[in-house]
């Protein structure tokens, strides 16, 4: 017998190492078209991130906290199988250039093969955001140094800002 999985609840999954106001764009536009967004944070074994799976976490659920309807969660493995493993239809993506979206499809054409039921939507960055990238942000952070507060506030959340910037202090 098929599972029913909800339509309703959408799951937003990434690296988040670390969350940037682009990720927290998609995440505040899926919460008025979905009822419930889940965003997992994807754990890869053979990667080194800068921050834990254990900082992502409470970072990101901090700035998630003034949501009503966002969980926040760990997850291993294939995203596919968690979106699944959640009950729900819809893995939400961004999209940002040309580059995003010939990966961005081949991963989808791979997912509905991993997966028929489950549906991949995309919604378009925006203008402002489509820029912003994780590593982006630790190219900032580590060469902008002493004046980079000031200039991180514009790509990343603020309860990001100071956790990112002692990871690069030498001192
Ligand atoms: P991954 O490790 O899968 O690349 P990311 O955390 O970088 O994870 O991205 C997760 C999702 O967020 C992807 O769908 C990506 O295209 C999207 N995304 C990343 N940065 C932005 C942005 N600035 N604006 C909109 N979507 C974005």
């Amino acid at each position: 017998m098929e599972i029913q999985l909800n339509p309703r609840h959408a799951i937003y999954v990434g690296s988040f190492d670390p969350m940037t106001l682009g990720h927290l764009d998609i995440i505040t536009r899926g919460t008025v078209l979905y009822e419930k967004v889940t965003v997992g944070i994807g754990i890869n074994p053979d990667k080194t991130p800068l921050f834990s799976p254990e900082e992502r976490l409470e970072l990101t659920q901090k700035i998630l906290q003034p949501y009503d309807n966002v969980e926040v969660t760990c997850f291993c493995g294939l995203a596919v199988n968690f979106v699944k493993e959640s009950g729900s239809k819809v893995m939400l993506r961004g999209m940002r250039t040309l580059t995003d979206i010939e990966s961005e499809f081949t991963m989808s054409l791979a997912n509905r093969t991993l997966e028929p039921n489950i549906e991949t939507v995309f919604l378009m960055a925006s203008e402002k955001y489509s820029h912003i990238s994780s590593s982006l942000i630790k190219q900032i952070a580590l060469l902008g140094r002493n004046g980079a507060a000031k200039q991180l506030a514009d790509f990343i959340p603020e309860p990001i800002i100071e956790p990112l910037l002692e990871k690069f202090q030498t001192t």
